[in-house]
């Protein structure tokens, strides 16, 4: 037998959907709310949602929004630094050559 421990053992196992109450799982990400009804129904399908998997999946999103503004603000701020190096760069070599000039 091998040690080997597979990923899917770690996946998160939910109870079917349907046993919920919630007919089918829906893939898409826009809902409607009903007031009268007080459900989420999908904008796209018009399937009925289950609303906490539906903050759930705004909560991971969220997670994978701010992950991305981090590494984006990181990133700006190397190519700044690195702009105004090279700016500096720029401003030396054009003194330097008039200097050589003169
Ligand atoms: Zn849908």
């Amino acid at each position: 037998m091998s040690d080997v421990i597979r990923i899917k053992d770690f996946r998160r196992r939910d109870p079917p959907i349907e046993s919920r109450g919630y007919p089918r799982k829906c893939l898409h990400k826009r809902v409607v709310l009903d007031y009268e009804r007080r459900i989420l129904e999908c904008r796209d399908c018009q399937a009925v949602v289950d609303p906490f998997e539906y903050c759930a999946s705004l909560a991971v999103e969220m997670d994978r929004y701010n992950q991305s503004r981090q590494a984006l603000t990181t990133e700006i701020d190397y190519l700044r630094k690195t702009h105004d190096e090279l700016k500096n760069d720029v401003r030396n070599l054009k003194r330097s050559k008039k200097r050589h000039a003169s």
